[in-house]
């Protein structure tokens, strides 16, 4: 058995975030540079160390545990950016691993209300900023449409052309007949 909420230390998600922020742990999303594997590391075996003997593989599998711990989580004010991005860190891994979309979190009802729950409140508005201006981009990139604007652009300066030969052709014809009516001493007047 073992894993039961007796075995749980308490606070083991904030003592792990503290230490991380101390030790100057790598906690960028999706870092090229190292991949933040301490962290990523760390936080499997406090997680694991708070589960007890069952094996741990993914913190997505124990999300009641990891929910509950982050609705505890406090600002840490001695370093309350770093702090930050690492509860962020966490936030998008659940993501990531769970496969959904941010909307969805799962957790979002157990953290509701508590500062993570905030932090995480922020993270979705910003990724349906990113979705909207990618949505936004794609539709006017999108090579359908595009082809469409430019038959529409098209059409437009053609029509306006064909209008203005016939306005002109008008005018011609206009001038003529009174060229032909009146004095030769009349001068063709100007057509833009
Ligand atoms: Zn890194």
């Amino acid at each position: 058995m073992g894993g039961t909420a007796l075995s749980e230390t308490p606070h083991w998600l904030q003592n792990f975030l503290e230490d991380a922020v101390e030790r100057k742990l790598c906690s960028k999303i999706n870092c090229r540079t190292c991949g933040a594997p301490e962290f990523r590391n760390g936080l499997r075996a406090a997680l694991q160390e708070a589960v007890g003997d069952r094996p741990v593989r993914r913190f997505a599998d124990e999300l009641d545990r990891v929910a509950r711990a982050l609705a505890q989580v406090q600002p840490y004010e001695a370093d309350p950016r770093r702090f930050e991005l690492a509860v962020r860190f966490i936030l998008y891994e659940i993501w990531r691993q769970l496969g959904a979309t941010m909307s969805e979190l799962p957790i979002e009802p157990l953290v509701r209300g508590t500062w993570v729950g905030g932090v995480l409140r922020r993270m979705q508005e910003h990724f349906w900023t990113v979705m909207d201006l990618r949505a936004i981009h794609d539709d006017k990139n999108d090579p359908e449409k595009v082809r469409v604007r430019r038959l529409e652009a098209k059409r437009i300066r053609r029509e306006n052309h064909a209008r203005r030969l016939v306005q002109k052709q008008e005018q011609d014809r206009i001038w003529w007949q009174t060229h032909q009516r009146t004095s030769t001493e009349r001068k063709r007047p100007e057509i833009d």
